[in-house]
This record gives C-alpha cells, sequence and structure tokens, in this order.
C-alpha cells in the first residue's frame, strides 16, 4: 500500500475505515479533502467498484483535481466515479429520472436570471408592490423554503410562515410562490434549488427508485460537509441509510453559508443519526507557516460557538503578517500589485502563487485596475461566468427550445431577437391565450391563427424555424447542429453586423462557444456527444470550469467565498475595513458577526507561506467617496504576529486634502463601544501600535474642550479640534488627526488628552 505513504497515522487511519460511518472535523489545511482522495483511491485498490462509488464536492474544480489525482493512482477506473457538486451530480440523477415526478428528462435549468425574470412577470400580473415583493426577496424566499423542503402547498397551510407573511405584510408570498412552482413546471424547467427539492421529492415517493440509488452508490463522501443544507443533509442520510458506508469531511470554523441555509445542526445530527459513527481528529496543519496558522487560531478563538479543536503547524515560523495601509481603494490596488511584482521577482516565483482575495464583488473593480496597469496577467473566478453574458444566453436560448420547446423564459429571450417582427404585445397575447387553454406557449404559436386574433404571419415562420431545428440535432453532429442554429436563428449575422468593439467581443465570444462545442463533439472519451448532452448542465458551469486556461499563469482574483478549499503561496487579503467586512450587514447579531469571522478565517488559512493583509482609510461606495476605518478584525490578531507597513503615503497632498473634504463621515461608527458586539479589544490590538500614546497620556477631563485645541487620542494620535456640535452628554467633535485625517468622535467615550 505504498500509495498511502503521504499520509500520517490518524489520515491513515480515517482512509482505511471505509465500513460504517465516519466522521472528521477538523481545522483548516489538515488534510481532509486528500483523506477523502485517498480513501476513494484505496477503495479502488481494494476492489470496490468504481460506479459504487458517489464523492460530493464544493466546486467542480475541486472534483476534478481529485479525479485527477485518483487517476494518477488508479488509473482510468476514477473516470467511473460519480463526482462532483450536490448540484450537478443530482442533476445528472434527474435526468435519467425526472420522468417519474412529472418532469421530461430533458427538462431545462433555469439559472438565478430566469428564475427573477419568471417571478418579475409573476409580480406585475399580480399587480404587487415591487418595494414590498421586490425580486430578490421573493426569490430568497422561495429558495429558503425548497432548501427546507417546504413546497407550496405546505407553505400555504403551515399557520406559522403565514402568520409571518401577514404581519410583515407580504400575505401574497404563498400565492407567488404556488404560481412560480407551477410556471416552471409547465415550462419544463426545474431551477437551482429545486435540483435538491425534486431530487428529494423523489427518493421520498418512489422507493424503488431510491433503493436503486442506494445499491449503487454503496459508498458516498461528503467535502466542506459543514455548509451543507437540509435538504442535501436529507438526500445524503436517504441514499446512505442501506449501507451506511459514508464518510463526511468539514470545518464548523470554516462554515460561511448560513445565510443560504447551511446549517451547523447537520453537523451535530450526523452523531445523532449513526450512533455507530467513527470520528477521527487531524490537527496538523500542513498547508501553512506557523505565523500564519497562529494568527488563524487567535482570530478564530474570539467566536463563541465552535467546537475545540488544536491545530498546530510543523512548517517553519514563517514571516510575519504584514498589514498595508492605503489612503485609498485605487491606491490599495497599487500596493498590491507593487507587493506581488517585487515579491515575484525577488522569490523567483509564477504570477499563479499569488491569489487576492476580497470580501465583495465590487472590489475587484480596484485590484483590477492595478494589474492591468503593471500588466500583470490575473484571471477572476466566480464572477460574471462565460455562459452568462448576453450574446452566448442567447444562442444557449434557441439551443434550450429546440430540445424543450415549452421553456419559456428562453422563448421570450428570442422569439423577437433578432427581430421578426414580434411585439411585446403579442408575446403577451400568447402568454394569456396559454393560460386560458392550458397550453404552453409554444403551442399556442404552432396554432397561432387558432389562438390569436390577426396573428402575425411571423409567428408561424419562428415555429417552423424551431421545429427545423429539431431535425438538424437529431441527424447532425453537436457542432454542425449549433453552427446551423447560429445561422440560421440569424443571431450570428445580427452580431456580425455590429462592427463595434463590443458588438466584435460578443461575435468572437460565440465563436468560443462554438468551438467549445466542436471540441465536445470531437471527444473520445465519452459517446454520447450531442447537442444534447452538451447542453444538459450548461447552466451549471461557472467560469471556473472551462479548462481552456487551467494552466495558465495568472494572479487568482475571487471572493473569500469562493476560495474554500483552496491555496496560494501567497495570499493578500483585501479591505479589512468596518462596515466592508466585516460587513455592514453582520454587524447586528452575533451569529452574523461569528459568520463574517469565520470567513476572516477561511482566508487567512489559504495562505501557504506569505499573507499579507490591506486597508484602505477612505473608499468609493456607490459613487461617494467614504472614509473607512481599519477591521475590528485586525485588532484581534495578536500584534506580535504582525508587521506593519504604513509606509504609503498619500498620492499627492492636494488630492488628499480633496478626499477628506469629500469625505462625509458616519458620526456613530466609532463612538459605538466595540464591546457591545466584539469581544473585547485585547491591549496588544494593532492600532494601540500604530499610535503609541506618550509616556504621560492620560485621558483628561474633555467638557472644556473648545474648538481649534490640540489633543492627543489613545489610538488616532495627535490632532485638532475642528468643531464641536450637540448637548452635554452628547456632544461629538469633529478632529482633525495628522496620522489617519478627520474623524468624528462622542466625546463621553473618547479617550482624549488635552495638550
Ligand atoms: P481546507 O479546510 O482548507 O479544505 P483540508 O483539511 O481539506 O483544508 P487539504 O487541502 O487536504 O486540507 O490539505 C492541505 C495541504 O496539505 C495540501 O497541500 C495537502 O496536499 C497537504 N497535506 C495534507 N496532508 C499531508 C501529509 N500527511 N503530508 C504532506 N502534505 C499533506
Ligand atoms: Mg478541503
Amino acid at each position: 500500500m505504498d500509495y498511502l505513504e503521504g499520509l500520517n497515522p490518524e489520515q491513515k487511519a480515517a482512509v482505511l475505515q471505509i465500513k460504517g460511518p465516519v466522521m472528521i472535523i477538523a481545522g483548516a489545511g489538515s488534510g481532509k479533502t486528500r483523506v477523502i482522495t485517498y480513501r476513494v483511491a484505496h477503495l479502488i485498490r481494494s476492489g470496490v467498484d468504481s460506479f459504487n462509488i458517489l464523492v460530493l464536492t464544493f466546486t467542480n474544480k475541486a472534483a476534478r483535481e481529485m479525479r485527477e489525482r485518483i487517476n494518477h493512482i488508479c488509473g482510468p477506473e476514477a473516470k467511473n466515479i460519480w463526482m462532483g457538486t450536490f448540484h450537478s451530480v443530482f442533476a445528472k440523477l434527474l435526468r435519467v429520472e425526472a420522468d417519474k415526478i412529472g418532469y421530461p428528462n430533458n427538462f431545462t435549468i433555469y439559472d438565478t436570471d430566469d428564475s427573477k425574470s419568471v417571478l418579475r412577470a409573476i409580480l406585475k400580473e399580480m399587480q404587487l408592490d415591487d418595494k414590498l415583493y421586490s425580486v430578490n426577496f421573493v426569490l430568497n424566499r422561495i429558495s429558503a423554503a425548497k432548501n427546507n423542503l417546504v413546497g407550496w402547498q405546505e407553505y400555504q397551510n403551515n399557520e406559522q410562515i403565514q402568520a409571518d407573511d401577514f404581519s410583515s405584510g407580504r400575505g401574497m408570498l404563498g400565492k407567488i410562490y404556488e404560481t412560480y412552482a407551477q410556471r416552471c413546471y409547465r415550462a419544463g424547467a426545474m431551477d437551482f434549488d429545486d435540483l435538491l427539492f425534486k431530487t428529494n421529492e423523489l427518493l421520498k415517493k418512489h422507493p424503488e427508485v431510491l433503493n436503486k440509488y442506494q445499491q449503487k452508490f454503496k459508498y458516498l463522501m461528503v467535502d466542506e460537509y459543514q455548509d451543507t443544507n437540509f435538504s442535501q443533509y436529507l438526500i445524503v442520510k436517504r441514499l446512505a441509510a442501506v449501507n451506511e458506508n459514508i464518510c463526511v469531511v468539514g470545518d464548523d470554523a470554516q462554515s460561511i453559508y448560513a445565510f443560504r441555509g447551511a446549517n451547523i445542526q447537520n453537523i451535530l445530527n450526523f452523531e445523532k443519526d449513526y450512533p455507530d459513527l467513527k470520528i477521527f481528529k487531524l490537527e496538523q496543519n500542513y498547508r501553512s507557516t506557523q505565523n500564519i496558522v497562529n494568527v488563524a487560531n487567535s482570530v478564530i478563538a474570539n467566536n463563541k460557538e465552535q467546537l475545540k479543536k488544536n491545530v498546530f503547524s510543523e512548517k517553519e515560523t514563517g514571516d510575519k503578517i504584514k498589514v498595508m495601509r492605503a489612503f485609498s481603494d485605487n491606491e490599495e490596488g497599487k500596493l498590491v500589485a507593487d507587493a506581488i511584482m517585487q515579491q515575484r521577482s525577488t522569490n523567483g516565483l509564477k504570477w499563479h502563487d499569488f491569489a487576492i482575495l476580497y470580501r465583495t464583488n465590487a472590489q475587484s473593480r480596484s485590484m483590477e485596475e492595478a494589474l492591468r496597469k503593471n500588466g500583470i496577467p490575473y484571471k477572476i473566478y466566480g464572477g460574471l461566468s462565460f455562459y452568462q453574458r448576453k450574446e452566448i444566453k442567447d444562442l444557449i436560448a434557441y439551443f434550450r427550445l429546440t430540445f424543450n420547446p415549452n421553456d419559456e423564459e428562453a422563448l421570450k429571450r428570442v422569439i423577437n431577437y433578432p427581430k421578426r417582427g414580434i411585439g411585446d404585445t403579442t408575446v403577451d397575447r400568447i402568454i394569456v391565450a396559454a393560460d386560458k387553454n392550458s397550453i404552453t406557449p409554444f403551442e399556442v404559436i404552432i396554432e397561432a391563427n387558432r389562438y390569436i386574433e390577426k396573428a402575425p404571419a411571423s409567428l408561424h415562420a419562428f415555429a417552423a424555424m424551431i421545429q427545423s431545428f429539431q431535425v438538424i440535432t437529431k441527424n447532425q453532429s453537436a457542432y454542425e447542429a449549433a453552427l446551423h442554429i447560429a445561422q440560421h436563428s440569424g443571431l450570428l449575422k445580427d452580431l456580425y453586423e455590429d462592427k463595434s468593439i463590443e458588438g466584435l467581443n460578443r461575435y468572437e465570444n460565440i465563436q468560443e462557444l462554438l468551438n467549445g462545442i466542436k471540441e465536445f463533439s470531437e471527444r473520445e472519451d465519452i459517446e454520447e456527444k450531442g447537442l444534447d448532452v452538451f447542453m444538459q448542465d450548461v447552466a451549471l458551469l461557472t467560469n471556473d470550469d472551462k479548462d481552456k486556461d487551467k494552466d495558465a499563469d495568472t494572479v487568482s482574483l475571487m471572493t473569500i467565498h469562493s476560495s474554500k478549499g483552496l491555496e496560494f503561496p501567497q495570499v493578500h487579503i483585501v479591505g479589512l475595513e468596518e462596515n466592508l467586512f466585516p460587513s455592514q450587514m453582520s454587524l447586528n447579531s452575533r451569529s452574523d458577526l461569528e459568520e463574517e469571522r469565520r470567513l476572516f478565517y477561511v482566508a487567512i488559512t489559504r495562505a501557504e507561506y506569505k499573507l499579507t493583509i490591506s486597508y484602505a482609510t477612505s473608499r468609493f461606495k456607490f459613487g461617494t467617496l467614504i472614509s473607512c476605518e481599519p477591521s475590528r478584525f485586525l485588532d484581534e490578531i495578536d500584534a506580535k504576529y504582525l508587521e506593519l507597513d504604513f509606509t504609503a503615503k498619500p498620492v499627492s497632498s492636494g488630492s488628499f486634502d480633496d478626499e477628506r473634504n469629500a469625505w462625509s463621515r458616519k458620526a456613530d461608527t466609532f463612538s459605538k463601544p466595540k464591546a457591545a458586539t466584539a469581544p473585547p479589544v485585547k491591549t496588544t490590538s494593532i492600532l494601540a501600535k500604530a499610535h503609541v500614546p506618550s509616556p504621560d497620556f492620560k485621558p483628561s477631563d474633555t467638557s472644556n474642550l473648545q474648538v481649534g485645541m490640540q489633543v492627543e487620542h489613545e489610538r488616532f494620535g495627535f490632532g485638532k479640534v475642528l468643531t464641536l456640535e450637540g448637548n452635554k452628554p452628547d456632544i461629538k467633535a469633529t478632529i482633525f488627526f495628522k496620522e489617519i485625517g478627520q474623524k468624528q468622535l462622542l466625546l463621553k467615550f473618547a479617550k482624549l488628552s488635552i495638550i
């Protein structure tokens, strides 16, 4: 068993325990994913049929990497394993079984845009207030219901839910949910949550189907188990019920999807569900230097809710964690780009050794700008996917319609694109006729003269065109069919005629999609390679799933959420500012704040050798320049692990002054006593270090403070009082501090000494 050599004794024990339920809850970088990979290899080497293994991963990319590794140890058997995200694996299962629950097996997968568009139409028809019933809000409610396995009937019959909805003035949610579900059903479409919701329905209602998959998946493994929701939990539980050969691995400290219904309860339930459970502990972190592991531990120790574990590293102590301060978001981008260039040349690194992680997608702009200016190649992960671009979605909508003419969202998208004289009114009339006659819109179009008065001739031509596409896809290869559709729908010509730079870009994207389909139709490792097969899971693909640039040497940019499970030699975490990270929305409850802290823990633990954290003291948000305070998370790191780099100076004093004057201060940011939401600030805090108070510093009575006086603040340093507002005891002072600029403080909390 030399292939197990790269494991420590605990990891090896977990790998060898192939029978019965197994759980590993362990810290970041301790080899959880590695255990799953080797466990699969070991199962195959021990004679388990690779068709009997199911592995659920967090991203398709993770699954692909795992498969490659297993292939390395076990050879082509690796190909037969069912491996992927919950969504892609169960979409695949539903493609075989959907007819049992009344869906066509070639059902369409509605992406979030499609779902929103369906909802928008429903809200408009029902004439509901779009503030009270915003599309995002409604979609979230429906999504949450589905992930808790509450169908629309149950939603409407549940007294508690109804009472809550009515008391918030949103009593129509149940009806919206019902209409939405029926629209999707009529269109032969499932949204993302349906892929899990309907799988549960299928396994519950059809014992013979459940039995079939219990027999098939004799061995189940789940990575990142801490982020499964109830719907996912139940699928796994059902499938594992007979053989109970189930292994889950995760880290409660990295649970970052509570907002999407992930539930720590699933870890606790696991022990209850399987009394014979074997638990393995992994404590050694093999990824990061000691400094990085220690910083991660010190941050997460601030969370009250956590399963205690000990994580250590035996790698070198490593560099201290560098903290950089910038005066603006653009300058932060510049500092990061400079640091990357410098590190790369000093240490002979590649661009792909670096990652930049941020809390929100919007932060990528200033980073991108700086990287581009310096000619640094980069790739954004998890951003707008190639498959979400308008022109790609347009062509794919034609494909969707060809395979499932009931797909209403696809129909609406292309019925008049390129223009063929079918206006919105006609489309509305088609939908009304479909509703009235309980048939699908496409059925209305086929017999337009029967259902619609003075139906335009173009409707007939459109139906005939789609039907001709159906014939083509049956007789030709995926590529030939796709090319035919692109040409005969008029889409290619329309894009070709647009000679603007964007138009050219769009045309090239279509070419790229067609090339992708061509490669697919020439693959030798799969038998079924019609356009329908290519299309099946396109809605689930993300940018990261394109193989083309897999090996490209680029700096990786992504949100912290999408960095889970990954590792990079050097990591930059940017935007460590209050109201950004932790995000403003998380400041209302301890549990939300703890989730933000777990997010920070995830970010820190992605780094192997060098971690750099940065923040800006001002940033553009929604078009206005606001001033920012360093994040409380910086306070939570023991200063002995930190190296402060505050050398950056404002680009020019003039522009700094302008920025400063433009600042619209949030008066209460600092005046709020932090202890209300955050744990006590340690004495070794980084901010305390940013300004070392004078030896004779002593907060003095400020009741006689006057405009123009010079003061010293414990953390912000020396400054001058600009204005005083309000009445005792709530006087607010605006002070200009030399080091950090203007701040408004509530005097009763401010630790000031008058000098
Ligand atoms: P995360 O919590 O971030 O998902 P993880 O627990 O899944 O982390 P892995 O990604 O499996 O950890 O492992 C982290 C790194 O440590 C990987 O580079 C892996 O190859 C390496 N590693 C794990 N175990 C060992 C070992 N026994 N010997 C050498 N390297 C190891
Ligand atoms: Mg992992």
